[in-house]
């Protein structure tokens, strides 16, 4: 029997032939133009290639018409999205128990697009949750009242102060995260979705600190989920990134502004948030369980005064979490109080911190820490910080995936190293 060799299988000499469609053209054609575009059928990868090509072509002029008519799925520049996009958009999708999603830059570009989306410009209020992450908070408080839409920024957690100022400012919008940062609070979903509707606005849910590993925002009737994809989604501290998703007959007015404000992803960015996605849930299950145990940990060590975690049945929402969020799952994010902590202590206790990471962001697999009243919230005066219940030795952490003997021993090494 003859040996086999690669040539005896036609194609693979077959495709490495030189490119018929320019070989009697000028080098500098050939340079530009030979081996790509040749073959229609690609085949299936087992994880999405990352589209660098900004722009699309196809066999004939109607092809193209099609894609930019969007009679048939197709691409035609990337600013509206490629292959890799769509792939991390799906994922997204299924995940969220959406019906479309919109990948975009970062999170804040989510945030921004969802208000739009929603309505948000002349004539329309914005209620606001004031817990919600700072940039959103500035954006909603100064960018949006030059356009004409007022805001209304306030705590969500009174559900009958909410109600009378739904009823009085007749909001067009509603925004809210649930698990508020830093002072982790709990807001009850499902009640201010249905109140919303019920006073005729429109609701955003920021899903970044619960992420649908804990809540599905569209199953409660919301009408836009936004992410930070930057955070527990992607995990890996990596990637800026962040998605919208809404129903279908939201998805032109969302796609439209995505294209004529020019937030779009980068197909890197896109492919490293989707290949993060592919351990959400083991790096999810991990982390929520090791937020468990250091905040009983923190809750019975003598050096910290008070610590926030809606699974402790201490926490002020404990109940409206155990009936909000999914299969008693809590999250990764909880702060604490050093007790008798000025700025220096802070610091010292920060340094000293050999395992976690004294840094900003949240959701990596990293432990990530920081002292709000000189990162997260340092724009904010004395009098502020201690009306939101921010004092300076108050921290706020995100758990990530380490072994938790060793974050255990290196919180309780930091504390006792800064007395
Ligand atoms: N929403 C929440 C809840 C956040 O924590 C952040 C960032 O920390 C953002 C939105 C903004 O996300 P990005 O940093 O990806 O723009």
């Amino acid at each position: 029997m003859a040996k086999w060799t690669y040539s005896d299988e036609p194609m693979h000499s077959e495709n490495r032939r030189a490119d018929e469609r320019y070989l009697d053209k000028d080098l500098a054609t050939q340079c530009l133009h030979a081996g790509e575009r040749w073959e229609q059928d690609v085949p299936w990868t087992s994880s999405t290639p990352i589209y660098h090509s900004t722009t699309f072509f196809y066999d004939t002029a109607q092809d193209l018409d099609d894609r930019v008519y969007y009679r048939k799925h197709g691409y035609v520049y990337s600013r509206g999205g490629t292959p890799t996009h769509t792939a991390l958009e799906r994922a997204l999708s299924t995940l969220e128990g959406a019906e479309v999603t919109q990948s975009c830059a970062s999170g804040m570009a989510a945030s921004h697009l969802a208000l739009l989306t929603a309505g948000a410009g002349k004539e329309t209020t914005i209620l606001c949750s004031s817990d919600v992450y700072g940039s959103v908070y500035t954006m909603v408080e100064n960018i949006f009242p030059h356009l004409g839409a007022p805001s209304i920024l306030m705590d969500f957690t009174d559900l009958d102060q909410l109600e009378d100022v739904m009823r009085r400012e007749k909001p067009g919008v509603v925004y809210f995260e649930v698990i508020s940062n830093p002072m982790i609070k709990v807001i009850d979903a499902p009640a201010v979705i249905e109140m919303a509707h019920r006073h005729g606005a429109r609701v955003i849910v920021d899903n970044t600190f619960t992420t649908p590993y804990l809540l599905k925002p569209m199953a409660m009737g919301a009408d836009l989920v936004s992410h930070s994809v930057t955070k527990f989604l992607s995990g890996h501290g990596d990637v800026l990134a962040g998605s919208v998703s809404c129903r279908r007959a939201d998805f032109d007015k969302l796609h439209d502004m995505l294209i004529q404000v020019g937030c779009t992803l980068g197909p890197n960015e896109a492919w490293l948030a989707l290949r993060g996605l592919k351990t959400f849930s083991l790096r999810m299950e991990r982390q929520c369980a090791n937020a468990l145990a250091v905040a009983q940990f923190l809750e019975s060590h003598p050096l910290v005064e008070r610590v926030r975690y809606p699974g402790l049945p201490s926490h002020p929402q404990h109940e409206t979490a155990r009936r909000v969020l999914t299969d008693g799952r809590y999250g990764a994010m909880l702060s604490f109080d050093v007790a008798d902590c000025d700025k220096d202590k802070a610091f010292r206790f920060l340094d000293a911190l050999r395992i976690v990471l004294a840094a900003t962001t949240l959701g990596d697999i990293y432990s990530l820490i920081v002292n709000p009243a000189r990162t997260t919230h340092h724009w904010l005066s004395e009098e502020e910080l201690a009306a939101m219940g921010i004092a300076p030795g108050t921290f706020r952490m995100s758990v990530g995936i380490e072994h938790l003997e060793d974050l255990k021993e290196d919180l309780d090494q930091a504390l006792r190293a800064c007395l």
